[in-house]
């Protein structure tokens, strides 16, 4: 890819963003991005075209496969032109750096493809974990710099929001450096070790287990405790005369609550520390940690208070269990009604392994999100907004390095990409500093035309094949890398 430069002595000056570097012959630029070959400004990556099959068979599939295909929204071609190192023009108003014509079924479709630079952007971090990872909004660190903070939670998961124009431009010049550099690692799926303000170190890769203060998560747990209590209570039922399934949210106990109502499991006289919220489910048994169940505790008897002597009597049974079967212990009441912990039998060993087993692998998931701005748009069209509607309006597709996307309601483009659906390598930066990610917007070439499109600088899939790698690109489940 060549793009404009300018002589200044031997060294020539790029202009693909505002940086715009003199770069000596033999030289790159300081994104690493382009380099100053023989006096020819040139993009260092190849610009990848990718060719969808199958990861087994290896045969040409379709983006979107189907005989009945009405063409009225974007079909893709098995072939597809990505914004891999396709480059960056700038000013906003130059057209992308590649717009390509293709048929598909007879249509005549137009790709659109740059690698936008992307100064309001950052990364939605779900970590698959009990474990308390620091209180919602603490200050999430890399390198001692504030990169991000913890977000609120979700099922079975904790949430971190990193990046952001603040981060990015608000802060210090290094605040700024370290913000992109863990940026571009995490999109392009590489390990980053993150440490949030009163909590624990945490080290991310997409698509990899979480690693919390040093150990590797994994399980993702299958419910709360009380959910817990709920999926499984059959499998104790005359087995154990109690259950509790310790939790850092949801603390469950099979007696109290409703599913051991139902199959008349009796009281047992236990008594639960915490705020009981309904019957069988307490709150705040204990603080957050990263011990049993996402709490502080070792010792899962620290949530009990004394039997009831009214109800309880000597040798009940009580079994405690993590909510990923992590944690399980067994116990019985002595004389004095003190749980003391005992082998656990064969049938309850069976019924943690359940709980085990319905845990699914923890995983790290990335997602980039950006906002394709006036800017980015205006290399599309010379009437940006037109492509926001057609956009809104499921004319144009929007992709990412080939991968689908989500993009938000309301005003804008701004869009989700789960980082392990693209080519390894597709995110760079500028020093500016902003992360460069691959956006490529396709739809029809009439509809192009009707939008404002550049149609001068339009181009066919076969002008710029010979100069692009084409790689072959399985089809993956999202959080698998291909
Ligand atoms: S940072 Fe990269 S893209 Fe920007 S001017 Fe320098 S070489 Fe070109």
């Amino acid at each position: 890819m060549l793009t404009e430069a300018t002589a200044a002595s031997d060294k020539i000056r790029c202009d693909a963003c505002p940086v715009m570097c003199y770069i000596k012959p033999g030289a790159a630029g300081a994104c690493d991005r382009y380099a100053n070959h023989d006096g020819e400004l040139v993009r260092v990556d190849p610009h990848i075209i990718l060719e969808r099959t199958v990861s087994h068979g290896g045969a040409l599939v379709p983006f979107q496969a189907g005989g009945d295909w009405d063409g009225k929204i974007v079909h893709e071609p098995g072939m597809f032109v990505t914004a891999i190192g396709a480059g960056t023009t700038y000013p906003d108003y130059k057209p992308a750096p590649f717009i390509v014509s293709s048929e598909v079924d007879g249509v005549d479709m137009v790709t659109v493809v740059t690698e936008g630079i992307f100064s309001y952007c950052g990364v939605k971090v779900k970590i698959d974990t009990d474990r308390y990872l620091g209180p919602e909004t603490a200050t999430v660190r890399v390198d001692g710099e504030a990169v991000g903070h913890v977000t609120t939670s979700e099922y079975g998961s904790q949430m971190l929001s990193l990046g952001g124009v603040h981060h990015l431009t608000g802060g210090s010049k290094k605040e700024g450096r370290v913000t992109c550099d863990a940026l571009m690692d995490l999109s392009n799926c590489k390990p980053v070790e993150l440490a949030i303000d009163g909590g624990a170190t945490v080290v991310v890769r997409a698509g990899h287990p979480p690693v919390v203060n040093g150990v590797a998560e994994e399980r993702m747990r299958v419910g709360c405790g009380s959910a817990t209590i709920g999926m499984f209570a059959k499998l104790w039922h005359d087995k154990v005369d109690d259950v509790v399934v310790v939790d850092d949210h949801i603390t469950g106990v099979l007696s109290e609550h409703q599913a051991g109502k139902l199959l008349d499991i009796a009281d047992t006289g236990i008594k639960m520390k915490g705020r009981r919220s309904t019957p069988g489910r307490y709150f705040q048994v204990a603080e957050p940690g990263t011990g049993w169940g996402g709490t502080k505790i070792s010792d899962p008897l620290s949530v009990l208070g004394p039997f009831d002597p009214k109800v309880a009597r000597p040798g009940m049974s009580l079994l405690m269990v993590s909510t990923t079967g992590e944690h399980a212990a067994y116990y019985e009441l002595d004389a004095a009604l003190r749980p003391i912990e005992k082998e656990m039998p064969a049938d309850l060993r069976l019924s943690v392994e359940r709980i085990q087993e319905n845990c699914e692998p923890a995983l790290c998931t990335v997602l980039f999100m950006a906002g394709a701005g006036g800017s980015l748009r205006a290399g599309v069209t010379d009437n940006p907004v037109r492509l926001t509607r057609s956009v809104k309006q499921a004319l144009t597709r929007v992709t990412s390095g080939g991968a689908p996307v989500y993009v938000w309601p309301g005003g804008g483009i701004t869009f989700m990409v789960d980082v392990t659906q693209l080519p390894a390598g597709a995110f760079g930066y500028v020093p500016t500093p902003a992360l460069v990610a691959p956006i490529e917007f396709t739809l029809r070439l009439s509809d192009y035309a009707a939008l404002g499109g550049h149609m001068g600088h339009v181009r066919t899939l076969a002008s710029i094949r010979e100069n692009a790698e084409i790689r072959q690109m399985p089809l993956a489940a999202p959080g698998q890398h291909p």
